[in-house]
C-alpha cells in the first residue's frame, strides 16, 4: 500500500526536531527557557536567532528570517522544498518513497545514485593522480599558475593520465563502460574501446549544490586546443542549470556575510581569487547567463558584480546574459579589466586589494551599457553624437524605474552636451505620461496597505454584501481618519446600524469620508468578498511586519545587552502566541 505523501512528511517532520537540525550548522546557547544562536542568515556577533521548541520553529529578530525545519534547511542549504526534504531525509534515514505513481522513477533515482557514485570515485581517482608521481606535469602547471597545492585540495583538482587508465580503474570498481559513457566520462575509439575524454587534462569537479560532482572541466597543461573543455551534457549534467563555485560560496555563507557575488568568466577566475582570498566568485559554465542560473544566484544574494575578461569579444553575448540577471531582480554592476586581464592574471599581477579596489568601482549596469555603447562613435562629431543619443535612448527606455529613467537622462547629456529635453524626445513617450508614471507608481507601491484599508472600510460599512471582520484591527490602522472611520464602525456595529447611509447620516459625515468609500465601488461585485477577505488579510500581515520591523529596530537601537535580551524574551513571548 503506497504511503501518502503527507503522512510520510509529518513522520519526516516529527523526527526532524528544529534544535538538533539547526545545531548542525550554527551553536545554540541555552538562555532563559530558549536556545538562541547567532543568526546564520545575517551577520551578528549577539545572537538574536531564537528557537520555539514547542512550535518547531525558528525567528530571527535581527533579519526576520522564520520558519521550521524545513525552511531552515531550505535557506542554509539554498535549495528548494523538495531539496531541503531530500537533505533531512538523508540524515534521518527516512528513504523518500517515490510519491509519482510509478516505478520507473525510483529505478530512474537509483540509477542516478549509482552515476553520482561513480561520478564521486573518478573525482577522487583524479585527485590521486595529482598528487601521486605521475601528477608531475600536472602540479608543474599548477604551480606555474601560482595555485597551491591546499588549494587543489579545497577545489578536489585532479589529473587524467592518459586514454585508459580511467577505464581500467572504474572497469575494476564494478562499474560498466555503459554507465561510464552515460556520465559522459568516456568516449568511444573507432576500434570501440572507450577512452578517457580528458586524457592528459588537469580536471576540475563541477559539484552541484547538493555537494554531488556532476561533471568535469578539463585544462590542457600545454597551448593546445581545445584549452577547456567540459563534460557533455549528460543525465547529471545540465550546463545551464549549474554553476561553478556554488559549493565553496555556500560553505562561506556560514561563516560570514556574503551580499555580493562576483560573476567571472571561467573556473580557473573562481579557483585563482578563491586562493587570494577573494572567496565570493562564481562562474557560469559558458559565456552568457542563463535564467535558471540566474535565480540561482537570487537565492543566495541581491547584488552581483560582473567581472569578464577584459577582451572586447563576446561583449553582445555577455549584455544578454546581464539582461538575465537585471530581470530578475538582481543589482548588477561591471567591472572592467585594465590590460585585458582577466581576473586570475589580475588578482596574481596586482594583488587582492587592488582588485577589491576595483569591484568597489564598479560601475551600474546601464551606465556599462552606455559606455560600452559610446565606445563605439565619435562623441566629438555632431553626426555621430545624434546617433549615440538615439541609440542610448533605446537603452535608456527599456528601464523601468522613473528615477532611474531621469538619472540616464541626465547622464547621457553630460556624455554628449545635448539638452535633456532634447533626449526625453527620443523616449519616444510624451512628457505628460512620463511624468504621470512616477506619482501613479509611488501611490500604487507606497499605498498598497493604504489601498486595503480603504477596501474594508468601504465593506464595512455595507458596500460588500455579507462582509464581516471578526479580527479586530484597530492596532493596525494608522491614518487617523480611517481609524475614525473604523471606530466608528466599532461602536455602532452592534447598535444594528451598519450601512454608509445609515451610519453617516450623523455629523461625521463629510465629504472626505464619503471619497474614501466611493473608491471601493470599482471593484466587481463576483469578487468583491473575496477581495473584501483579502484586504483584511493584507492589513493583519503588513501591520504585523510593520509592528515586528518597529520593534526590532527598538531592539537594534538598544545598547545594553541585558535590556536588549530582555526585549527580544518579550518579542519571542509575542511571537509564541501567533505561531
Ligand atoms: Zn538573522
Amino acid at each position: 500500500m503506497a504511503e501518502i505523501f503527507s503522512e510520510w512528511l509529518e513522520k519526516l517532520k516529527s523526527k526532524a526536531d528544529i534544535a538538533e537540525v539547526v545545531s548542525h550548522y550554527v551553536s545554540l546557547q541555552e538562555r532563559g527557557s530558549r536556545k538562541w544562536a547567532c543568526c546564520p542568515f545575517h551577520h551578528e556577533k549577539t545572537p538574536s536567532f531564537c528557537l520555539y521548541e514547542q512550535t518547531q520553529s525558528y525567528h530571527c529578530f535581527g533579519c526576520g528570517a522564520g520558519g521550521d525545519a524545513i525552511s531552515f534547511v531550505q535557506e542554509i542549504e539554498h535549495t528548494d522544498f523538495m531539496g531541503a526534504i531530500k537533505i533531512l531525509a538523508d540524515k534521518y534515514r527516512m528513504p523518500v518513497p517515490d510519491f509519482t505513481k510509478n516505478d520507473g522513477n525510483a529505478n530512474l533515482k537509483k540509477h542516478k545514485d549509482k552515476l553520482f557514485e561513480m561520478m564521486r570515485d573518478t573525482a577522487g581517482y583524479f585527485h590521486q593522480n595529482l598528487i601521486s608521481d605521475a601528477g608531475k606535469p600536472a602540479r608543474d602547471y599548477l604551480a606555474k599558475r601560482g595555485l597551491s597545492m591546499q588549494t587543489a585540495t579545497i577545489f578536489g583538482l585532479g589529473y587524467s593520465i592518459g586514454r585508459n587508465q580511467l577505464v581500467a580503474y572504474l572497469t575494476a570498481k564494478g562499474y560498466s563502460k555503459e554507465n561510464m559513457q552515460e556520465a559522459g566520462l568516456v568516449d568511444m575509439s573507432q576500434s570501440g574501446n572507450a577512452v578517457d575524454t580528458m586524457a592528459g587534462r588537469l580536471i576540475v569537479p563541477i559539484i552541484n549544490n547538493l555537494k554531488q560532482v556532476v561533471a568535469f572541466g578539463g585544462r590542457v597543461l600545454d597551448d593546445s586546443l581545445p584549452k577547456y573543455k567540459n563534460t557533455r551534457e549528460t543525465v547529471l549534467f545540465n550546463k545551464s542549470k549549474e554553476i561553478f563555485g556554488q559549493h565553496s560560496v555556500k560553505k562561506l555563507k556560514l561563516e560570514t556575510a556574503v551580499k555580493e557575488l562576483i560573476v567571472v568568466e571561467g573556473y580557473m577566475d573562481v579557483i585563482s581569487l578563491f586562493q587570494s582570498g577573494v572567496k565570493n566568485a562564481i562562474a557560469s559554465m559558458g559565456t552568457s547567463l542563463t535564467q535558471e542560473q540566474a535565480k540561482l544566484i537570487k537565492r543566495y544574494v541581491d547584488k552581483v558584480v560582473i567581472c569578464y575578461d577584459g577582451d572586447g569579444a563576446g561583449q553582445k553575448a555577455t549584455m544578454r546574459g546581464l539582461d538575465i540577471l537585471y530581470n530578475q531582480g538582481l543589482e548588477v554592476r561591471v567591472v572592467s579589466l585594465p590590460e585585458k586581464l582577466d581576473p586570475d592574471e589580475y588578482v596574481r599581477k596586482y594583488g587582492k586589494e587592488s582588485y577589491l579596489k576595483l569591484l568597489v568601482e564598479a560601475k551600474p549596469l546601464f551606465e556599462h551599457k552606455l559606455n560600452i555603447l559610446a565606445s563605439g562613435y565619435d562623441l566629438s562629431s555632431p553626426q555621430d553624437k545624434g546617433k549615440y543619443a538615439v541609440e542610448a535612448m533605446k537603452i535608456v527606455k527599456s528601464l523601468e524605474d522613473p528615477a532611474m529613467i531621469d538619472a540616464y537622462i541626465e547622464y547621457v547629456a553630460n556624455k554628449t552636451g545635448l539638452g535633456k529635453d532634447t533626449l526625453r524626445r527620443q523616449l519616444d513617450v510624451s512628457e505628460a505620461a512620463i511624468a504621470a508614471v512616477p506619482r501613479e507608481q509611488v501611490k500604487l507601491g507606497a499605498s498598497a496597505f493604504d489601498r486595503a484599508v480603504r477596501y474594508v472600510l468601504y465593506g464595512l460599512f455595507g458596500g460588500v454584501e455579507n462582509a464581516t471582520c471578526d479580527t479586530d484591527l484597530s492596532q493596525y490602522i494608522v491614518d487617523a481618519k480611517q481609524k475614525a472611520l473604523y471606530d466608528l464602525y466599532r461602536a455602532k456595529k452592534d447598535s444594528g446600524n451598519n450601512t454608509a447611509e445609515e451610519l453617516l447620516t450623523q455629523e461625521e459625515s463629510n465629504a472626505e469620508v464619503r471619497a474614501v468609500l466611493d473608491e471601493g465601488s470599482k471593484i466587481g461585485d463576483d469578487i468583491a468578498k473575496v477581495y473584501f477577505d483579502d484586504c483584511v488579510k493584507k492589513i493583519v500581515k503588513e501591520g504585523n511586519k510593520k509592528r515586528k520591523r518597529a520593534l526590532t529596530h527598538a531592539i537594534d537601537s538598544e545598547n545594553d545587552e541585558e535590556a536588549r535580551f530582555i526585549m527580544m524574551s518579550q518579542l519571542a513571548q509575542n511571537n509564541m502566541k501567533k505561531h
